[in-house]
Parts: C-alpha cells; structure tokens; sequence
C-alpha cells in the first residue's frame, strides 16, 4: 500500500510506501533541511564520540553515543571507572579525616 507525502523541505509531493513513509523527495532536501533544523551541538557531540574512550581507535559506528570500539574496551572502561571512583573515594576520605585532626577540641 502505498501513500501520499510532502516533502518537509520543498513540500513536492511523494508517493511512498505506507510503512516506510519518506520525509524528503530526494537527498538534498534532507541535507538542506537539516543543515537548517539540525539540534545545537549535533555535530559537535558525534565528533566527540567518535574515538574509542580507551583504546582510541576511531569509531565507525554512526551511533553517536558510543563512546568504546568493542565490547572488550567497554569492559575495559568499566573497570577504568571503578578503579577512579575507588581513588576518588579514598581522596575524598583522607581530606575528611585532615579537617577532623585540624579540629581543635576545647574542653572547659
Ligand atoms: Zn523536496
Ligand atoms: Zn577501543
């Protein structure tokens, strides 16, 4: 079955499959539309996803939230993490127990 659309750019008309259903007549409107309604950042945060966060090899994934090549370096990251909130955690404790000795108890 097949449906009518217009084009979101130039508003043609397009004949289109109705479980498929096209938003643009050819390719240059969706580049032209988007180039125009494209969300702030867009690019900007694809091009920072786009190395591997541990080993640095570049993603060719389109997915512009992964952050790791594979599944080893996911792992690998995890722990990564684990490991600094651990240091972070022992950071964090060693300054409380400095400001607790430099505590002065006066006792009347
Ligand atoms: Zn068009
Ligand atoms: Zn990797």
């Amino acid at each position: 079955m097949s449906k009518r659309y217009n084009c979101r750019q130039c508003g043609k008309e397009i004949i289109s499959d109705y479980n498929n259903p096209k938003k643009y007549c050819d390719i240059k409107c969706k580049t032209n539309y988007w180039n125009k309604h494209r969300p702030n950042g867009y690019y900007k945060k694809k091009k920072g996803s786009s190395k591997c966060k541990t080993c640095g090899v570049k993603i060719s994934s389109t997915h512009a939230n992964q952050k790791v090549c594979s599944s080893q370096c996911y792992e690998r990251q995890s722990k990564w993490q684990a490991i600094n909130r651990y240091k972070k955690h022992l950071e964090k404790s060693r300054q409380l127990l400095n400001r607790a000795n430099s505590i002065v108890f006066v006792n009347d």
